[in-house]
């Protein structure tokens, strides 16, 4: 499945330091095609890795992520971008709230249309009614009153009436009259899109005027919802999608496309054939879904707040002009100590685990260290060499500790602005290489 293929293509990073234009390239490549595969439709899956790729080019930071991982988080944000973002609500104004279902023929809309009532009677504290306006197969009035049943919702029908608009305007003043506030309209549907289908629920629309027109679709239909979902779309201009069969072998990709061509909003989805298998479309979940990865996004989401990408790049460009001074090295020890543990400071700097292994830094080392820093002047921070016999001993008696304890972190320092130093120059990565970096 799709998560599978992703998961393969997510792989292909693994290993690599960086992300770079080459295996940026492969990963989406992979990413696409199972995008595809989800039956996406290709402009928008290339569209979305274009975009993606733009994003991921240059994101070398210096955190303690993997490549991989950050392109996880770049396609999930992405993914959740082109689903809609925000979660999208339903309109309750008017009285009665008046909302037309549309869509094919067994896609779900008589099953919805009941789940929905159910939803807004239990959970919104609504009186719906149930209006059936499917008039070509008898079955489906007995149907509507099947699902009504079993809710505790009533159900208007008038089996006698072979016009739908007129049912549909019954049924409201039925609702005015009885105190019902939600009326949902289940309307009859095609196998296919056809004219007098699309002629009929128009003439419905017009007459009832409904806060919400929504649309349902099979989600198992692939890329002919998206097709279909136009067809519709350019008809009644409707205010949202319902993504029906859920449950099944999961089409996340249904999702991704009809939102970018019509751009509505996807609203519910069913997951089942009962009554409670309804879920509000959360996109950030749904992307995560279809990615197979919450557990890998959510820790890249911890990780990132714990470490300002910004302050990362500043830092390197500091590194690579020389400029890296102690303020910087009390910011690295801020970032440490946020994520309480402190290999990864070594982590962080590159080339550095090598030469920090021998400095051996507890834990607690990091009161004195910081009390010292404190203890010089901006200018010292900036340009430790001024830091002279004198300054020492100030900058001792400032922090309470002992001027050994000055030059040792002083020595410490030096050591590691010299490698870093070395890992930026033209001969860095034979050194890198060398130290086992
Ligand atoms: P309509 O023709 O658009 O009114 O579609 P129906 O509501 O009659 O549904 C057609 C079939 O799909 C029925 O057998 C439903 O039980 C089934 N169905 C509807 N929604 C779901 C769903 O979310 N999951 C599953 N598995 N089946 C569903
Ligand atoms: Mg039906």
């Amino acid at each position: 499945n799709l998560s599978d293929k992703l998961d393969k293509a997510f792989h292909i990073l693994k290993g690599h330091g960086k992300i770079t234009e080459v295996n940026v390239a492969d990963t989406l490549k992979e990413v696409r095609r199972a995008l595809l595969d989800a039956d996406v439709n290709f402009k928008i899956a290339k569209d979305f890795t274009t975009k993606v790729k733009e994003k991921a080019i240059g994101q070398d930071v210096l955190t303690t992520l993997q490549p991989g991982q950050l392109l996880v988080k770049l396609v999930k944000d992405e993914l959740t971008e082109l689903m809609g973002g925000d979660v999208a609500g339903v309109n309750l104004s008017g009285n009665p709230t008046v909302i037309l279902m549309s869509g094919l023929q067994g896609s779900g809309k008589t099953t919805f249309s009941g789940k929905l009532a159910n939803f807004l009677k239990t959970k919104k504290n609504k009186k719906p009614l149930l209006v059936a306006c499917d008039i070509y197969r008898p079955a489906a009035i007995n149907q509507l009153h099947v699902v009504g049943d079993q809710i505790g919702v009533e159900v208007y029908s008038e089996p006698e009436n072979k016009n739908p608009v007129e049912i549909a305007q019954n049924a409201i003043k039925h609702a005015k009259a009885n105190g019902l506030n939600v009326v949902i309209v289940d309307t009859a549907g095609r196998l296919a899109v056809d004219q007098e289908m699309m002629d009929e629920i128009a003439r419905v629309h017009k007459a009832i005027q409904p806060q919400e027109t929504l649309f349902v679709v099979d989600s198992m239909t692939g890329q002919d919802a998206v097709n279909t979902a136009k067809a519709f779309n350019d008809i009644l201009n409707f205010d949202g999608v319902i993504l029906t069969k859920l449950d099944g072998d999961t089409r996340g990709g249904a999702a991704i496309s009809i939102k970018s061509v019509v751009n509505k909003p996807i609203k519910f989805v069913g997951t089942g054939e009962k009554m409670e298998a309804i879920d509000i479309f959360y996109p950030d979940r749904m992307a995560e879904r279809i990615l197979g990865m919450g557990d890998v996004v959510s820790l890249v989401e911890r990780a990132q707040e714990q470490f300002d990408e910004e302050e990362a790049r500043k830092l390197q460009k500091k590194i690579a002009k020389n400029e890296f001074g102690f303020d910087d090295f009390l910011t690295q020890i801020q970032q440490v100590k946020k994520m309480g543990n402190m290999k990864d400071l070594v982590g962080m700097i590159p080339g550095a685990s090598k030469a920090m292994k021998d400095v051996e830094i507890e834990d607690d080392a990091f009161k004195h260290i910081e009390a010292i820093i404190h203890s010089m002047t901006p200018g010292e921070r900036s340009k430790p060499a001024i830091i002279d016999v004198k300054r020492k001993a100030r900058i001792a008696k400032g922090s309470g500790t002992k001027v050994e304890q000055v030059n040792q972190l002083m020595k410490q320092f030096d050591q590691m602005s010299k490698m870093m130093k070395m890992m930026q120059g033209p001969g860095g990565k034979n050194l890198m290489k060398m130290m086992g970096g």
